[in-house]
């Protein structure tokens, strides 16, 4: 072990020992014997073990921890911390600008216990709130950690997306004239993905030739179908070719799931590819409508489209509202009339401004005074505005025990409620199964927000049992919010058409902190096109007065 080793042993033992609240002067002088070993002119492994403790900056515990880990090659008092320590938060060390003191704020005060989360709460304004952080701090923060997730090799569809371009380009020059499409998870408008999947009209072999050498792309895997490139940022290129099938059928193949490709060439056995000139072709010939690649996933929308039932595919021009949209009420970046203003400029009809409630005191949170006023000012907005109208909601954070936070009274003041959970995410099922159900029977709650609190890529969130919720949610006639942050989209996708089987509305909702957020509906658009959501099952497509009328018809069953 060299003395560098030594070193970085001994500063995550006093990192480790400030993030846990244990003895700072000890974890002091273990960063004086880190910075010490650093600097010493001779290996301290060639030394004889007393001349250790003469050493200054080392001492006599620094001495045997010394001993002990030239002996054993380990420190069990480290050992001890790193298990006590998830490892989001040992990731958080290796972030630069947040120190162990921060960390553990971070961990101990905000509940975040990962990087992605860490990233989110910094996006959502949250980290400035605390003491000690600022605005600074927390644009560092988040370029350190974009950077740092960046190198880490998975990528959301909304980081993919503003890569695609160049990289098509990319392709169309070096590959000309042979044709390529884009394929896989992206095609199909997964949420997020490993790769990019291309389809290049041409054999393996000249594909690697053609991209031998090219700089930034390196071999990194060669399959007997596919050659995987590490290139720019960490993203991951896969490159089929067309030595075995002809071209439109590896498009096909690659942007199916395997459930639809199976069940697919089951049916259609004799379809001939090489007569395709593109997928629709392929459609053509099997005499069904069109399925795009996005909506290739489960075999049933085949039947769908042998029988014409495809409904129409929802667009981004279907939203007529922002729902779900925070202020600088409580923690997001714009004015109320400036919201608005963006909104109406957009040509949509309403919004719903949804701040956070007073349990969500990270968040700075409306208590009963703020309601009161905000509702006030949105009169007021409304006077001026119209048609354009403002909604008065709330983001409801739902308690330990399931119930909101706060009286009926206050509740019964809102055109409409979305019920969120926030805090003490980490329980088991039945726990979370106890809270959420809780909340969709209160007869205020109109909307369950963010259904899991996942992060992907980052927190997979509490557990739930999906079927169970929208079953209460149909019988309580609560809507089910997709939420439509790129790092969310939560509800996942691949539940939603159980909820349209039972008749439960869903609403596609950006989750805005600020008047940029409203862009991000069009992620959950992209989800949702994968399922048989239309706009009439979509609260966010509804029109102003149409929402007004369920609203009202809401508030009198109640
Ligand atoms: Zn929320
Ligand atoms: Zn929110």
């Amino acid at each position: 072990m060299d003395n560098a080793q030594i070193a970085d042993c001994f500063s995550l033992l006093a990192k480790l020992m400030d993030i846990h609240g244990e003895n700072s002067f000890k974890a002091k002088s273990y960063t004086n014997t880190a910075f010490t070993v650093d600097k010493l002119a001779v290996q301290i492994s060639t030394l004889p073990t007393e001349s250790l403790f003469a050493i200054k900056g080392i001492g006599e515990s620094g001495g045997k921890k010394i001993i002990e880990l030239l002996e054993t090659g380990e420190l069990a008092a480290l050992n001890q911390l790193i298990e006590k320590t998830p490892d989001g938060i040992l990731e958080m060390l290796n972030i630069k600008g947040i120190g162990p003191k921060k960390i553990a704020a971070i961990w101990k005060e905000m509940e975040i216990e990962s990087v992605g989360e860490l990233l989110y709460a910094c996006k959502e304004n949250r980290l400035k709130l605390y003491k000690g952080f600022g605005e600074k701090t927390q644009q560092n923060v988040i370029e350190t950690i974009e950077y740092y997730l960046k190198s880490k090799g998975s990528f959301l569809f909304s980081q993919v997306e503003a890569l695609i371009f160049p990289v098509k380009s990319f392709f169309e020059k070096v590959f000309y004239p042979h044709k390529f499409q884009v394929v896989g998870a992206y095609a199909r408008q997964l949420e997020s993905m490993d790769a990019i999947e291309i389809v290049v009209d041409n054999s393996l072999a000249t594909i690697e030739e053609i991209l031998t050498g090219v700089s930034d792309f390196e071999l990194i895997e060669k399959n007997s179908d596919d050659l995987l490139y590490n290139t720019i940022g960490s993203l991951k290129i896969r490159v089929y070719g067309c030595d075995k099938s002809p071209f439109m059928k590896q498009v096909f193949v690659k942007s199916s799931s395997l459930e639809f490709e199976e069940f697919f060439t089951k049916n259609f056995p004799a379809i001939n590819y090489t007569k395709c000139e593109n997928e629709e072709a392929v459609f053509e010939q099997a005499g069904i409508r069109f399925i795009p690649a996005f909506k290739r996933e489960k075999e049933s929308i085949i039947e769908f489209a042998q029988h014409n039932e495809l409904p129409p595919l929802l667009q981004l021009s279907d939203i007529k509202g922002i729902i779900h949209c925070h202020s600088d009420w409580s923690d997001g970046n714009n004015t109320i009339e400036q919201m608005a203003t963006a909104a109406i400029a957009k040509g949509l009809e309403y919004i719903v401004i949804s701040d956070h409630s007073k349990s969500a005191f990270y968040a700075k949170g409306l208590n009963e005074e703020r309601i009161q006023q905000q509702h006030l000012y949105i009169d007021e907005l409304n006077k001026k505005l119209a048609p354009f109208k403002i909604f008065k909601s709330i983001e409801s954070d739902i308690l330990n025990d399931g119930s909101l936070d706060y009286s009926n009274a206050i509740l019964s003041t809102f055109d409409l409620v979305i019920a969120s959970i926030h805090s003490n995410l980490k329980m088991p099922l039945e726990r979370s199964m106890m809270r959420l159900l809780n909340a969709i029977e209160n007869p205020y709650t109109t909307i369950l927000g963010h259904m899991t609190g996942r992060l992907l890529l980052s927190r997979k969130g509490y557990p739930v049992d999906h079927r169970k919720i929208i079953d209460a949610c149909a019988a309580n006639n609560v809507v089910v919010e997709l939420n439509a942050h790129p790092s969310r989209l939560d509800i996942d996708w691949r539940h939603i058409d159980y909820a349209l089987e039972k008749n439960v509305l869903l609403s596609i909702d950006p989750d805005a902190h600020s008047i940029e957020g409203f862009d991000d509906v069009r992620y959950g658009i992209l989800v949702a096109q994968k399922t048989m959501l239309s706009k009439h099952q979509n609260l966010s497509s509804f029109g102003v007065k149409e929402l007004e009328t369920y609203l009202d018809k809401k508030k009198v069953s109640n």
